[in-house]
């Protein structure tokens, strides 16, 4: 299988870029991210307090985490149920950062993503794929971009949905949860030694998938 490892901070583009290069190459894009929403979204839902390590430990043997490939969508289901909307409530992505701290949640959520990557040409996305869980990946990435660009985007992106923000607030909990997947003790946001790091800061999508499908290819050839 031909397994690409997508890494980087919030906002930057990574879930846009591995979707649209997945879809050219034809491989299935493995969005690990909505996994730890997902899990965070339980917690929520349970007012289990989502840095509670002993609780959030004890709850996953309540839960059943599964995804689904419909027309080249990922679909998240929580015990069953479809939750890919409610683990985009910014709640859910301060929920995510929590548990995602936390060793248990980490080892919950290992196996499926080895599972998938064993089964399918995939290109997956998160914060340690080419450092923990794929350190195999025949293509890691790091795509990375400025906290301020990253916050524009976002605030963009909400405001085109009719959702009011503030850009301030916005920033503040990027530049938060970058030091939180930085600095947490297992599994860190950092780029795997052989990554090639994309710093997207000046560039525009379509930029950054052509550059990733020509690696590909590249790869591929050899
Ligand atoms: O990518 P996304 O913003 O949806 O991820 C939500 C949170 O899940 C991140 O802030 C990060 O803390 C956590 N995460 C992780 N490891 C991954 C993917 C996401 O710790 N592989």
């Amino acid at each position: 299988m031909f397994n690409i490892a997508i890494d980087g901070p919030s906002g930057a583009g990574k879930s846009s870029a591995a979707k649209g290069a997945a879809k050219e190459l034809g491989f299935i894009y493995v969005d690990t991210g909505a996994m730890y929403r997902a899990v965070g979204v339980a917690a929520l839902r349970r007012n289990i307090d989502t840095k509670d390590i002993p609780n959030v430990t004890a709850m996953l043997g309540e839960i059943e985490i599964s995804l689904a490939f419909e027309d080249g969508e990922q679909k998240v289901y929580l015990n069953k149920e479809d939750v890919s909307k409610e683990i985009r409530l910014p709640e859910a992505s301060m929920a995510a950062s929590d548990v995602s701290a936390i060793p248990a949640v980490r080892a919950f959520l290992f196996d499926l993503q080895k599972s998938l990557a064993r089964n399918n040409d995939c290109i997956m996305d998160g914060r340690d794929i080419g450092t923990v869980v794929l350190p195999d990946a025949k293509l890691k990435l790091f795509l990375t971009a400025s906290a301020e660009e990253r916050a524009n985007r976002r605030y963009k992106e909400l405001i085109d949905r009719g959702t009011p923000v503030d850009y301030k607030t916005l920033l503040d909990e990027i530049v938060q949860r970058d030091y939180n997947d930085s600095h947490r003790a297992i599994a860190p946001l950092k780029p795997a030694d052989d990554a090639v790091v994309i710093d997207s800061t000046e560039m525009s999508l379509n930029e950054v998938i052509d550059f990733i499908v020509k690696l590909v290819r590249e790869n591929e050839d050899e």
